[in-house]
């Protein structure tokens, strides 16, 4: 365990923030040390492409075992701001049963934990099926060059009969869980120009178009306040949940007032009436993410503006088609932006909703090991959230791509004081031995 911990002490100085040119040096450092230990461990390594490549380390038994991919990423979220910090975020620290630093949670100590739950199989001669490390650079900046790397690397990765990603959590400590569903996102930005310069709201109000009003209208006819939205046949393919999928869900989710205290919001609007605390899990949402027009300094400026933008997104759950909601939405803005106004719409990102079937027998497998490792009942849950490379993985390579993972919510993802659990993390290496042995 020492080993693993020193390990991780290592990758996490490593300042490996991928949204960042500047912090290029350091990826290709880390992308070495990972080469250079994996090598030693005798896998045959091979790296895909410049910037933040995609790390791929293979470890063959036999050809007649099934063959594991495992993914995680390498690369980290900002540490700003730095002050906040408790700790040094490029050095593991340990305190009060948690591990600290960048990357801990996401997506450093899963990587680790799965690397050393090969390693452990290896030492003692154990290990049954074939494995693939998969280790991308480009998580947190989306993901974009996953599919096209994946391209270079077919003819090792045809070989995988499934796949685990553990970028994934715990509904509570001790309580494994499964995550059958992500959403997927489609994000716009819209644009409006009604002329080439403000106007006097007292010379030109009644006469000419106002860009604000315009865009609050297509927002107000794109969705009301209760949630729902009514862009025709948004909904068409939405699966319809039963109730017996709800019930499950909701039994394993946090309160009304636990969400609350958490989002600190004052009054919560729920788009299900009935099992209103899993709405933001079960269906597709939209949201305005930002909105500008006009004036907004100290003081009053009588203007009518002449130029409106704002960025909305959509989160889509599964059977929804990105390039089919992006036509909804395009078609919808068209009819309904007044004659002789000028306007842009663009796509910024398009990622497709991931589902799997939670009877799949690996997924049961899966599932029995983790009950008996914990010794509580596996939890199938969803996430409102989207991981491109999950749904990636799955429509590329037709195989069941398996969420788990050990991380807690209180773990401070993409902000300061990122923690793991010290036993979940030395507990997981445990785990992962186990299920990466199983006789699939
Ligand atoms: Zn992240």
């Amino acid at each position: 365990m020492k080993e693993a911990l020193d390990f991780l002490n290592k990758i996490v100085s490593f300042q490996s923030v991928s949204t960042d040119p500047r912090k290029e040096k350091e990826i290709f450092a880390l992308v070495k040390i990972l080469k250079n230990f994996l090598a030693k461990e005798k896998f045959k390594v091979k790296i895909i492409g410049k910037k933040c490549p995609l790390f791929i380390a293979e470890k063959f038994v036999s050809s007649k075992s099934k063959t594991i991919g495992i993914y995680s990423h390498y690369d980290v979220q900002p540490a700003e701001p730095l002050n906040l910090w408790h700790s040094d975020p490029f050095k593991l620290t340990i305190k009060n049963g948690k591990i600290f630093a960048r990357g801990v949670a996401d997506n450093k100590g899963p990587l680790t934990q799965n690397i050393f739950s090969i390693l452990n199989l290896v030492k003692e001669n154990k290990l049954k099926n074939n494995i693939i490390f998969l280790f991308e650079g480009e998580e947190e900046i989306g993901s974009r060059n996953f599919s096209f790397y994946l391209n270079q690397a077919l003819s090792i990765l045809k070989n995988v009969d499934l796949f685990f990603l553990t970028d994934v959590g715990m509904v509570k400590k001790n309580v494994p869980t499964i995550y059958y569903a992500l959403r997927g996102i489609v994000y716009f930005e819209v644009e409006v120009w009604t002329g080439k310069k403000d106007l006097h709201s007292g010379v030109y109000g009644n006469l000419v178009y106002n860009p604000s009003q315009i865009l609050c209208e297509i927002f107000a006819k794109m969705k009301d306040l209760k949630g729902k939205i009514k862009i025709p046949d948004f909904y068409k393919r939405v699966r319809r949940i039963s109730d017996k999928e709800k019930k499950d869900l909701i039994k394993n989710f946090k309160n009304a007032n636990e969400i609350k205290k958490i989002a600190e919001v004052y009054t919560l609007n729920p788009l299900d009436k009935k099992y209103s605390l899993i709405s933001a899990k079960i269906y597709p949402s939209l949201e305005i993410n930002g909105f500008y027009s006009g004036y907004i300094g100290e003081g009053s400026k009588t203007i009518i503006p002449n130029y409106a933008k704002a960025k909305f997104s959509i989160r889509l759950v599964e059977y929804q088609k990105p390039e089919e909601i992006i036509d909804l939405v395009k078609k919808f803005i068209k009819n309904n932006i007044p004659k002789g106004i000028k306007y842009s719409l663009k796509v910024l990102v398009n990622a497709k909703p991931f589902f799997s079937d939670f009877n799949h027998p690996y997924i049961i497998k899966t599932a029995k090991v983790l009950e008996e490792e914990f010794k509580n009942k596996c939890v199938f849950m969803r996430e409102g959230g989207s991981i491109p490379s999950a749904e990636i993985l799955m429509n590329k390579f037709k195989k069941p791509v398996i969420l788990t993972g050990f991380i807690l919510e209180g773990s401070n993802i993409h902000a300061p004081n990122e923690n793991m659990d010290l036993d979940l993390f030395e507990k997981g290496i445990l785990v992962l031995s186990k299920i990466y042995n199983i006789d699939f």
